[in-house]
């Protein structure tokens, strides 16, 4: 029997009383299991088969595409999820972002840890907006989705400052390149490498989420559900 640290990312009820789970684990990356009879069996599973708690999973391996969970134990609950709709939002874009930039069984430990890192400050109240971008940035990175920020993506030269930005072109655009869509977003990498800055723009920060967002879905070809919410997001 193998065991890990893990976060839930999705949860299908499967049959009368069992749950397939997709699990994002420290030590194996994104893995599928199935709990047999979670709906009943308090002492295994308890309240610990929800989103935003950290708890370690025990699992056999079946030779198939699905482990067999067989125990859970809380690590930690992240409370403040629970009491927030918006806060609710942001953590589930932020799982949904884990979910869609990671295979199945491929270890990533540096995901893993960034996630829960950024579940654990968010949770602690500090202002969420900055560390979610923060998030999703880094996420993109580890991940072999990095927006390219210093030079231009049409014609490679380099990026001072403000530029736009083009999802579908994977980066920044100088002014000369993207010269016909004059209204389109202003884009600053220095921006979003600035915490303290962002902690004051918080609107702003919330625009490059939603640029980032509409990134990773149009990248990785997956629909965040979250998106719609982000999206409709105001401050
Ligand atoms: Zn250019």
């Amino acid at each position: 029997m193998d065991s890990s640290d893990a976060l839930l990312l999705r949860k299908i009820p499967y049959r009368d009383s069992d749950f397939i789970l997709s699990l994002f684990t420290k030590d194996l990356g994104k893995i599928s299991g199935i709990a047999r009879n979670a709906k009943n069996s308090i002492r295994r599973f308890g309240a610990r088969l929800e989103p935003f708690v950290l708890f370690t999973v025990s699992f056999k391996d079946t030779g198939r595409d699905f482990k067999l969970i067989q125990d859970t134990e809380t690590v930690q609950v992240f409370s403040s999820f629970m009491e927030n709709i918006e806060l609710f939002s942001l953590g589930n874009l932020l799982l949904e972002t884990t979910d869609a930039l990671t295979p199945r069984e491929s270890p990533n430990e540096e995901m893993f840890e960034i996630l829960t890192q950024a579940l654990t400050e968010m949770n602690s109240k500090q202002s969420p907006l900055p560390i979610v971008l923060e998030f999703q940035l880094r996420a993109l990175s580890i991940s072999g989705y990095e927006p390219n920020l210093h030079s231009c993506a049409k014609c490679e030269k380099p990026i001072e400052g403000d530029s736009y930005f083009s999802i579908n072109g994977g980066g920044a655009i100088c002014f000369d390149c993207g010269g016909e869509k004059k209204r389109g977003f202003i884009f600053n990498k220095d921006f979003i490498q600035d915490h303290s800055l962002m902690e004051t723009e918080l609107e702003k920060v919330l625009k490059y989420i939603k640029l980032f967002t509409k990134f990773t879905e149009r990248h990785t070809e997956k629909e965040l559900k979250s998106a719609r919410f982000i999206e409709e997001l105001k401050l």
